[in-house]
């Protein structure tokens, strides 16, 4: 999920790419196993299949007449007919769809990265641009800033997407980021706290991974939530068996959220000296388990949080309505 042209190897997408620069990381597993049970609501975030899983979550948490405005919403966006292509209730296909496109982009020619020269601007879109910053934002032991957006964006595209007085296309843009946004904000490794661009430096080894034997630690923990190409049914059972083991956690800021991350991703890094690093069984299961935690708190917060912004008779409502406290 982390996409940040120009760094070396963005991990949105399934793992393929290389780590670049193994290097031995302190902290230990105990650590992250004891801010699990510490923090009141643990959640993480993710590769298609996890922002799908969100998405899922959020759609079943929202009322009738919510979902009916989301749909409203990204029905007016330039890539919904891609959306709704699949088989399945039109408004839930749109809104899951949806949750990926901010990664989708990375390999659609009309947009551009960081640093590139801009693509030629298409009918229904407020610029053409990846935004690969947007995705994470890094600190130092300090707190000082190191580098993304994802805070700020959350912040800006809530409020864009909360004025009802707003461009109804650039409300219509914003929404597909707001949903990929927040799963993003409970990946801990998207709020990373080293300067090894949130574990992409960092690469590890798992014997029991399907298609690599090594791989960046970031990509790894993208890729808990299962397969990329998870949909359908599957994706239906997957959510609920999440959803079963997991309870809905505190609603909390988008400021919270990113703290939690932050936290865990002080102790998310296996235990070890070697090069890569060995991911054990345990480790692996119970980063799985934290994993869920996250996807499952994503969903249900992904859910009230457009509750609040879309809330019904928006028509009624003056353009400053107000975000969860900060
Ligand atoms: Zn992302």
């Amino acid at each position: 999920m982390r996409c940040t042209p120009p760094r070396p190897a963005p991990t949105c997408l399934p793992p393929g790419d290389t780590p670049v620069s193994p290097r031995r990381v302190g902290g230990a597993l105990t650590l992250l196993l004891g801010l699990a049970v510490l923090l009141p609501a643990p959640a993480v975030a993710w590769n298609a299949a996890g922002h799908r899983l969100v998405a899922t979550i959020a759609w079943r948490q929202l009322d009738p007449d919510s979902r009916s405005r989301l749909a409203a919403l990204l029905a007016r966006h330039p890539d919904h007919g891609r959306w709704t292509a699949r088989a399945g209730d039109p408004g839930q296909s749109a809104f899951v769809e949806a949750s990926t496109w901010p990664d989708d982009i990375r390999r659609d020619p009309r947009f551009f990265d960081d640093g590139e020269t801009a693509t030629p601007s298409q009918s229904g879109y407020p610029d053409m641009a990846r935004h690969g910053a947007w995705h994470y934002v890094d600190e130092d032991a300090r707190g000082r800033r190191l580098g993304g957006e994802l805070d700020r964006q959350i912040d800006r595209l809530s409020r864009l997407l909360a004025d009802p007085r707003g461009a109804p296309g650039e409300r219509a843009y914003a929404l597909p980021w707001l949903i990929h946004l927040v799963a993003d904000a409970h990946q801990p490794l998207h709020a990373g706290v080293r300067d090894d661009e949130g574990g992409n430096r960092v690469s590890v080894h798992d014997p029991r991974h399907p298609r690599l034997s090594v791989m960046s630690l970031h990509a790894w923990w993208d890729d808990l939530p299962g397969p990329p190409w998870l949909r359908g049914q599957r994706l239906e059972r997957a959510a609920t068996a999440l959803e079963a083991d997991h309870p809905a956690p505190p609603m909390g800021s988008p400021t919270q959220w990113i703290r939690e991350s932050r936290q865990l991703a002080t102790g998310i890094y296996p235990p070890g000296e070697t090069s890569p690093l060995v991911i054990e069984d345990d480790y692996r299961s119970r980063a799985r388990q934290l994993a869920g935690e996250r996807l499952v708190a994503a969903g249900h917060r992904l859910a009230r949080l457009l509750a609040a912004l879309l809330p019904a008779g928006e028509s009624e409502r003056n353009a400053s309505p107000p975000l969860p406290a900060r």
